[in-house]
């Protein structure tokens, strides 16, 4: 064989080696599950803070980070939803209340609490302040199928998720006496089923 031949040789041998292993990597990526989420996403939050706080400033700040801490820990350890929260403590804001564009506001102190920090997280991903919620939550009744069929699964098959006002319920949190354990999980549940809708 000459040293031409040989050289070609081994490139086709060469190319027939890459080309093995290789055809995995060089054909194209599949294409996304519909309905899939890329990869799970996560909520923070950030505490805007008085340089030098008053006392009252410094006991709303450690009631807020307790609040927070815990509403944002269950949203992630039982949602993919993603959120960059920024919130402050504005004593002139007679309860709480939540934007779309990531802000949430506390003001009475007895609304600083978990059951309210999920309520307004709620807000700031869309329930009551999206597009998509006046368009599948307008009429009165969520018309959503994965947080309808979330509801029935919980409460029966009559079951379905009201909505009024910017908010829902059963599940919305809206008062302090809807707050337990279970209902808080089911919450964020729902939330994130409805972000699934199209919230
Ligand atoms: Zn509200």
């Amino acid at each position: 064989m000459s040293s031409l031949r040989k050289k070609a040789v081994m490139a086709a041998l060469a190319a027939a080696l890459l080309a093995g292993p290789g055809v995995a990597q060089a054909a194209p990526q599949a294409a996304p599950v519909p309905g899939e989420r890329a990869a799970a996403a996560t909520i923070t939050w950030t505490l805007v803070r008085a340089s030098n706080p008053t006392q009252d400033q410094q006991t709303a700040y450690n009631l807020i980070t307790a609040a927070m801490n815990a509403a944002v820990a269950r949203y992630n350890n039982l949602s993919d939803l993603g959120k960059n929260i920024t919130v402050r403590y504005e004593p002139g804001v007679p309860t709480a209340d939540g934007n779309i564009n990531g802000t949430i506001r506390f003001g009475n102190r007895s609304y600083m609490n978990e059951r309210t920090a999920l309520h307004e997280i709620a807000h700031t991903i869309g329930v009551g302040t999206s597009s998509g919620w006046s368009r599948l939550g307008g009429g009165g009744t969520w018309t959503g199928a994965q947080a309808t069929a979330l509801v029935r699964q919980y409460d029966g098959s009559s079951a379905k998720i009201s909505t009024g006002g910017g908010h829902f319920w059963p599940y919305g949190l809206n008062y302090d006496n809807e707050y337990s354990g279970t209902a808080a999980d089911r919450h964020v549940r729902i939330v994130a089923a409805m972000v699934s809708d199209g919230l």
